[in-house]
């Protein structure tokens, strides 16, 4: 088929997964070991996918290091940690679901570490207690040194060649095609590497495309995390969950942005100050170092803003880990001591780190189920399911992580949810099942590479990414009011006028970088509009969301999700799901930690 300038062809399959990081290769190897045909296409070969990042553990229950530990505790500090606004119903499911899936990966072959008996290995983790709050600091989280993101990827990977799944290795996903229905049942996607632009069909679409961090100036995310998923549903006028919500890692590499994973101070690493105090204490009398993210990343605002920060401008803090002495930082955090060699050049064995808060993860994303279908709202404010259309891991919002995601607890969602809605499609998908593309659907889907092709003139795609992360840094970071969001709203309105008129200027078929990286720039933008109309409308702050003009949580009128559609940019209000199935609900409380 040709449309415009491009030739199409098409390729068919049962199941399409879009991303092939910890999420979509836990869905895939769910899916295959059924045999369905099954797809995963990936803009990097799936082993770079940003998951490979991932240092500090997998949180979960397993009652390694405390053999009373019980799910229901880890439950309780989810929800607490979320500040109330994750699903009771999907917690639930995660934590208690969780041991299972982390001892699958075991027999899988991830090379965890281990404790002296042999059991795998558990690190204390921010916002991690005992006894629902009352017992004490709990150590929760699995982990393979200070790489168990790399060691969990790799093994699903593995997994995934021995079940025979298909790759399409540096394939790039545009837009959603549909059928006449409107249920989804194909991708527009192209060959990095020859240019070739195929639509692949399927009876169930999984967008499994991580997190958009790259919409910060300052992030700890790959280049790669560009939301494009988000771009996609957003463009098909599906809503986007509590896009506000976004959280900032308190150690940041300052200068470099790269992560010092939270593992540092769960071994007894802490912050200090410009006068060598530590300041934690002050803030979080029991958790001290260990409060969970949000907090801790105000605090050290707050300590630059109070002129005790360090260095020449006196803009970040240091994180002290030399007294855990040279063998157990070898043993246990070996890259972060590489990283912080390389980039920063300290040798944390014997000086503490330079650290800033730093964007670090999106708790917003594509709403769904406990199976990862996707929903959108009718009229009334009800949930609907989006016919073949499924999403997990970061960039899906189930939600369980609400205002703000406890260290540990995204790979647990990966594998988890994965592995849920491999299930689900497992269950609901016939083999070979006929489906017909709308020929509309399918143009829609090419539209934008056709007008790329045709571009003559016109915004250069590098100057506009960097002034739109530049607007988030700014006007959307650690503390908001209305006034500063305004003006960001009214920046990013500019960039959403000229990025109407971005050039291709280089208009090759192979290894076209520009291409990729406008599509990534317009998905990014959809990322940012969605988070600055829902950081101005929650009125009120709550996990990362830290209003100066609304400085209280408002549980009567915001214990809710808010739901962006890009059509008017207007933001509604969802229920949260206060209702789990085996134990009591948690009632919201005020979070001290
Ligand atoms: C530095 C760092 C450290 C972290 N440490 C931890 C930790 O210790 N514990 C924890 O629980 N969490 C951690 N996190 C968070 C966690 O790693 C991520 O949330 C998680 O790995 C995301 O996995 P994912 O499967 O959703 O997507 P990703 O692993 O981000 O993969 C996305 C996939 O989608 C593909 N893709 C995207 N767009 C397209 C497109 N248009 N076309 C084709 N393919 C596409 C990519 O190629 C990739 O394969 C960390 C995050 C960072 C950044």
């Amino acid at each position: 088929m040709k449309i415009g300038k491009i030739e199409l062809t098409q390729k068919d399959f049962d199941v399409l997964i879009i991303g092939g990081g910890g999420s979509g290769l836990r869905a895939s190897l769910e899916i295959s070991k059924t045999g369905l045909n099954v797809a995963v296409v990936s803009k990097v070969f799936p082993t770079r996918s940003h998951t490979v990042a991932a240092q500090g553990g997998i949180t979960c229950a397993i009652a390694s290091a405390d053999p009373n530990d019980d799910w229901r505790w880890h439950m309780f500090d989810t929800i607490k940690g979320s500040d109330y606004i994750g699903d009771q119903n999907a917690i639930e499911y995660m934590c208690s679901e969780g041991p299972e899936a982390v001892f699958e990966l075991e027999h899988l072959g991830l090379p965890f570490s281990r404790f002296e008996n042999g059991r795998i290995y558990q690190r204390p983790f921010g916002g991690q207690s005992k006894e629902f709050g009352e017992g004490g600091q709990a150590a929760r989280t699995c982990a393979a040194a200070d790489r168990t993101g790399h060691a969990l990827l790799h093994t699903l990977y593995q997994a995934n060649l021995k079940e025979g799944t298909k790759f399409f290795n540096e394939w790039f996903a545009v837009d959603l095609v549909k059928d006449a229905k409107g249920n989804v049942n194909g991708v527009s996607c192209f060959d990095m590497e020859t240019g070739e632009v195929s639509i692949l069909k399927a009876n169930a679409v999984v967008l499994a495309t991580g997190g958009a961090g790259q919409v910060y100036e300052q992030n700890t995310t790959s280049l790669i995390c560009t939301g494009d998923g988000l771009g996609m549903v957003s463009r098909s006028e599906l809503p986007l969950q509590d896009m506000e919500m976004w959280q900032f890692h308190p150690t940041g590499l300052y200068g470099n942005g790269s992560l010092m994973t939270e593992g540092c101070r769960g071994e007894g690493g802490y912050l200090i100050n410009s006068e060598g105090d530590r300041f934690m204490p002050n803030y979080a009398p029991k958790a001290k170092d260990l409060a969970s993210r949000d907090v801790v990343s105000r605090c050290i605002v707050q300590e630059i803003l109070a002129g005790r920060g360090c260095g020449d401008k006196k803009d970040h803090v240091l994180l002290k880990i030399d007294h855990l002495g040279a063998d157990a930082i070898k043993q246990k955090l070996p890259e972060i001591r590489e990283i912080s060699m390389t980039f920063a050049n300290v040798d944390p064995i014997k000086e503490p780190i330079p650290v800033v808060p730093t964007c670090h993860y999106m708790m917003g994303g594509i709403p769904t189920n406990v199976n990862g279908q996707v929903l959108k709202t009718d009229d009334l404010g009800k949930d609907i399911v989006v016919g073949g259309l499924y999403s997990i891991g970061e960039a899906a919002n189930v939600s369980v992580h609400g205002a703000n995601r406890l260290g540990g607890n995204s790979l647990l969602d990966l594998v988890v949810f994965g592995r849920a809605a491999g299930r689900h499609i497992n269950e609901s998908i016939t083999k070979n099942e006929e489906s017909i593309l709308d020929r509309d659907s399918v143009e829609n889907s090419v539209e934008i590479l056709n007008r790329l092709l045709e571009s003559k003139k016109g915004e250069n795609v590098f100057d506009l990414r960097k002034k739109m992360q530049n607007v988030m840094q700014t006007y959307f970071g650690v503390y908001r009011n209305e006034k500063l969001m305004q003006e960001g709203i009214n920046k990013l309105q500019e960039i959403n006028r000229l990025s109407k008129d971005i050039h291709l200027r280089d208009k090759s078929n192979q290894f076209n970088s520009e291409r990729v990286e406008i599509l990534e720039f317009l998905n990014l933008l959809e990322t940012a509009n969605a988070t600055a109309y829902s950081a101005l409308e929650r009125k009120e702050s709550r996990g990362a969301h830290a209003r100066e003009d609304f400085p209280n949580r408002d549980d009567n009128n915001w214990l809710c999700h808010s739901l962006y559609q890009k059509n008017g940019n207007k933001v509604s209000k969802r229920d949260v799901n206060l209702k789990p199935i085996s134990v009591d609900a948690f009632k919201p409380k005020a979070r001290v930690y």
